[in-house]
């Protein structure tokens, strides 16, 4: 079975001191379960604090960027390299780096390529934004997506890969509309879909895909019963530890009334 993983982003929220903060309630509140993996993303200045601080059977980190060389006269920029001792994962390719740091798809490919090579593992955020879903481009965008995404990649790489499938109408930063389960199960049984006929279906079956958009701990329970979705990438709720902890108290319940697929 595929193991649930519950992501939380801060994004440009929490200097040291409050990011220290938070994780200490949310290590109060959360319990440690098997079959559920909780991940934190600070921003880059609390990562090495946070890495002494964490309780590593509760919590991994994840950095929220990092650039696509391994060092060098690269102004402002950290790697993937000197990222490695502190994080499990890195989120690339989320549509706020896409559409405010004009992100390109082969940008997005080369940090792919540039985590694996640090063995570090992606959490690689996909998704159409309104105009190309009412335009009915979704499939299309979603398919630029994974293959530029993926390109450099063996299979065995494509398995460790952690999708997240973020239609951009629904993050709250961009307006936050909330995604019909029937729309996000169509969108995860077509990413499947895609990585089984490249990679085939051992892949596919691998390959953990999750949620992300506008997920709280009230709407949480919904979205992690679509079938295939493997979890939820959380923005803003992951700032708050009630609803951050309530979205993994969800994911618990789920797994211990057995309402998951
Ligand atoms: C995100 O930014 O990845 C996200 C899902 O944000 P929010 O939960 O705030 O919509």
């Amino acid at each position: 079975m595929r193991r649930i993983l519950i992501a939380g982003n801060w994004k440009m929220h929490l200097n040291v001191q409050q990011s220290s903060l938070l994780v200490h309630r949310l290590s109060e509140r959360i319990k440690t379960h098997n079959d559920i993996e909780v991940v934190l993303s600070p921003s880059l200045v609390s990562l090495q604090p946070m890495s002494l601080e964490i309780d590593r059977r509760k919590f991994r980190l994840a950095a929220q960027n990092a650039y696509l060389k391994d060092e060098g006269a690269y102004t402002g920029e950290v790697s993937f390299t000197m990222l490695k001792e502190l994080v499990h994962y890195v989120i690339i390719g989320h549509s706020e780096r896409r559409i405010y740091f004009c992100e390109s798809l082969e940008t997005v490919r080369d940090k792919v390529a540039a985590a694996f090579r640090n063995g570090l593992t992606p959490i690689l955020c996909i998704g159409e934004n309104k105009e190309e879903r009412e335009d009915g481009m979704t499939k299309q965008v979603l398919h630029d997506q994974i293959v530029t995404a993926l390109y450099n990649l063996t299979a065995e790489e494509v398995a460790k890969v952690v999708i997240a499938y973020e239609p951009v109408w629904a993050i709250s930063t961009f307006g936050g509309e909330l995604a019909k389960p029937a729309q996000i199960e169509t969108a995860i049984k077509f990413i499947r879909h895609q990585i089984a006929q490249l990679y085939g279906q051992r892949v596919a079956d691998e390959v953990r895909v999750l949620y992300g958009g506008s997920v709280d701990d009230q709407t949480a329970r919904g979205y992690l019963e679509i079938p295939g979705c493997d979890g939820a990438l959380i923005g803003g709720a992951s700032i708050n530890y009630m609803k951050f902890s309530g979205i993994v108290d969800a994911a618990y319940r789920m797994l211990r009334e057995g309402t998951k697929e």
